[in-house]
C-alpha cells in the first residue's frame, strides 16, 4: 500500500466532523509530502525541533499541530506559527504558550490533555485538576490562548473493552467541562482522541480529530516518544 492509499482509506471511512491529523514524526519530507499530494493539511510533530525544520522546507499551507509533551524553554519556537496545541498538562505551560503567542501578535488553540490510560504516564491532567486550572483567577487574562477541547491516549493493549472505556471517560470529561465552564463557547469542540491502533472505537465514542502516523506512513523505524 502506498501512502496515498492509506490516506484515501482511512479519509473514505471518516464521518463527517472528524478530522484527520497526519502524525508525520520521524518522516522524511518526500513521505510528507505525498499525503501533501494527496491533499492532506494537518500534520502532527511531537518534537520541536523537528517540527521546526520540517515547516522550514515544506508548504507553508500546512497546518501544524504539536502533540508530544512540550517544554517551556522550546514555546517560543513553535508560537509562530503552530496551528495547534494537543499536550498542554499544566498551568505552567498554558501561560508560557499565552506569553509567547503573545509576543506574536497571535492566539494558539490549545488542547487540554488528559491521563485516561490505566498505564503509568508522566503526562495529563485528571478532571480535578482541570476543575482547578479553569476555576484559576488567572484563566482569566489568558487572551492570547484558546481553550479548544481535551485530548487523551488509550492505554497500548489489545483488550477492547479497556480502551472504549477510556475513550468514553474522555467524551464524559468534555461534556461535563462543557457543561461546566464552556457553555455556549463555540470555541472548546475538540475531542483529539484515536490513533492508528484504536482510532475507530474512538471515532464511535465521539472523537472529532484522530491523530494516525503508521497505518498511513507505515512502521516507524526509530520510535520517537
Ligand atoms: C505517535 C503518536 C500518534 C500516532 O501513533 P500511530 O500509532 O503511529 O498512529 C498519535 N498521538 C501521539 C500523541 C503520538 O505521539
Amino acid at each position: 500500500m502506498t501512502i496515498e492509499n492509506n490516506l484515501n482509506k482511512i479519509c473514505a471511512s471518516l464521518s463527517d466532523g472528524v478530522k484527520l491529523v497526519a502524525v508525520s514524526k520521524t518522516k522524511s519530507n518526500e513521505e510528507i509530502m505525498k499525503a501533501y499530494g494527496a491533499g492532506q493539511r494537518i500534520f502532527g510533530e511531537n518534537k520541536v525541533q523537528e517540527l521546526v525544520r520540517k515547516r522550514e522546507t515544506l508548504p507553508k499551507d500546512i497546518d501544524w499541530h504539536f502533540i508530544g509533551h512540550l517544554q517551556s524553554n522550546k514555546v517560543r519556537l513553535i508560537a509562530p506559527f503552530v496551528a495547534m496545541i494537543h499536550s498542554v498538562d499544566s498551568l505552567k505551560i498554558l501561560k508560557t504558550i499565552n506569553d509567547e503567542a503573545r509576543h506574536f501578535g497571535r492566539v494558539i488553540p490549545c488542547l487540554l490533555q488528559f491521563h485516561i490510560a490505566s498505564e503509568e504516564s508522566k503526562f495529563g491532567f485528571s478532571y480535578e485538576e482541570v476543575v482547578q486550572l479553569l476555576s484559576a483567577v488567572e484563566m482569566l487574562h489568558l487572551e492570547n490562548v484558546t481553550i479548544s477541547g481535551v485530548m487523551g491516549m488509550a492505554t497500548f493493549t489489545d483488550d477492547v473493552e479497556l480502551i472504549k472505556k477510556e475513550f468514553l471517560t474522555l467524551h464524559e470529561i468534555f461534556q461535563n467541562l462543557k457543561a461546566v465552564f464552556f457553555q455556549g463557547n463555540d470555541n472548546f469542540r475538540e475531542i483529539s482522541m484515536g490513533m492508528s491502533s484504536d482510532y475507530l472505537y474512538a471515532i464511535e465514542s465521539g472523537s472529532t480529530m484522530i491523530r494516525i502516523g503508521s497505518t498511513i506512513f507505515g512502521e516507524r523505524n526509530c520510535v520517537a516518544n
